[in-house]
């Protein structure tokens, strides 16, 4: 696609051709409304990032046609497991959860990204890139988008896909509240021996922070840590130190195919739309990488932004949509704040409860549930 081909006008135009802005193009193709999407990047993005697919997104890429060749190219995994140290306090089995699948997907958000370009090609659709929107104007007919390049499209809608900072939401006036989280957050993919093996997904609690440790496919490890204070791009010997301190004796580690560090915010849009301007995706909410569901969750906005789209009932998306987003923002804050207590009260009545509730099957599935996003 090139900027000859950019038509002059639509009815929605999804700006951002993330997971969220394709997801959210596979749905409108699927159903027939007509629409143009664009990314100011000449290509996609080809780095791992966002690693876990959960059960209930691959129900809505199973509904887009697209479930199947994502998890031929993933690695499923089982059970969740919580410890303190090398201490196992709680595993969470996926296997009962009530969904075609039950168990989390690891596999890049390249992958996830490249499936879902494949199914929109598939329906005769393709991103117009490269095309960055610098302005945004809404009036009672349409929408008015004006490309960095000086071309104009026009629209009945347009959806913000386009990232944490969204020009979409600039423009609209939507607020984006909330805050950064003190901490930053380290991300490696490495090669190791690793106790607790590949067939679960391990939280660690520490006083230190919080570190997730799930298996990728290709024989890696996807290490999330919050970190008070990491170098920008953590080594080798940073990650080995890591691990050795937070999972005493459980880790062996070889190499270090990749690392980042980064600081995450918690926030959400104070609105999903703004007349004919909709939010979804990281443009809405950021939180935690933690718990996986970032990408997720964006996934799942699109579906359902689509969706909202194809039944005329756009009036409902944010009611929707938004309690999701504060309810993940909720769930990884607790998660965090009690994981890395100080406290040596709270910690031991922590680690008592967890395995306590550990041996409570309703528990262990609402945890399972809550975790897949089935709720
Ligand atoms: C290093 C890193 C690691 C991460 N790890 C995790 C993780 O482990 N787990 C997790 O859940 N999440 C993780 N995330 C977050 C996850 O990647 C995001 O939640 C996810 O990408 C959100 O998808 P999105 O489509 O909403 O936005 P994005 O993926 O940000 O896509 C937005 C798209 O919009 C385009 N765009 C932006 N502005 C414009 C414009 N003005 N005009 C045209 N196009 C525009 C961009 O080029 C981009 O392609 C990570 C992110 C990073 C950077």
């Amino acid at each position: 696609m090139n900027a000859i081909e950019l038509p002059a006008e639509t009815e929605v135009v999804i700006v951002g051709a993330g997971p969220t802005g394709l997801a959210l193009a596979v749905t409108l193709a699927t159903t027939g409304v007509d629409f143009v999407i664009v990314d100011r990047l000449a290509e996609g993005a080809n780095t791992s990032r966002a690693a876990v697919v959960h059960a209930r997104t691959l129900e809505v890429l199973g509904e887009l046609g697209a479930a199947a060749a994502l998890i031929a190219r993933g690695l499923r995994v089982d059970r969740f497991a919580i410890s303190d140290g090398s201490r196992r306090l709680l595993t969470i089995p996926f296997d009962d959860l009530p969904t075609p699948y039950p168990y989390t997907l690891m596999v890049p958000q390249c992958e996830t990204e490249s499936v879902l370009l494949a199914r929109l090609r598939a329906l005769g659709h393709d991103v117009h890139r490269p095309f960055e929107v610098a302005a945004v104007a809404q009036d009672d007919a349409g929408v008015t988008l004006t490309m960095s390049t000086g071309q104009i499209m026009r629209a009945g809608y347009a959806v913000g896909a386009d990232g944490m900072h969204s020009a979409v939401r600039r423009e609209s006036g939507i607020g984006f509240t909330g805050s950064a989280y003190p901490e930053s957050f380290v991300l490696a993919d490495v090669t190791m021996d690793w106790t607790p093996g590949r067939d679960e997904v391990s939280l660690t609690l520490g006083t230190a922070g919080l570190t997730v440790v799930a298996p990728l496919p290709g024989g890696h490890y996807r290490i999330v840590a919050t970190v008070d204070d990491a170098p920008e791009t953590p080594d080798l010997e940073f990650v080995r130190r890591l691990l050795e301190e937070r999972a005493p004796g459980q880790a062996t580690v070889h190499g270090l195919a990749w690392s980042s560090r980064f600081r995450v915010h918690h926030r959400i849009a104070d609105h999903y739309r703004a007349g004919r301007l909709l939010l979804a995706g990281d443009a809405a909410h950021v939180h935690s990488p933690a718990g996986g569901q970032g990408m997720n969750t964006g996934i799942q906005d699109g579906y359902a932004l689509g969706s909202a789209f194809a039944t005329g009932r756009l009036d409902d998306y944010e009611g929707r949509r938004r309690p999701v987003a504060q309810r993940v923002v909720a769930f990884t804050d607790r998660m965090t704040r009690v994981a890395t207590t100080r406290s040596g009260v709270v910690r031991g009545a922590r680690n008592i409860a967890l395995t306590l509730l550990g041996h409570l099957p309703p528990v262990r599935t609402r945890f399972a549930t809550e975790i897949a996003e089935l709720n």
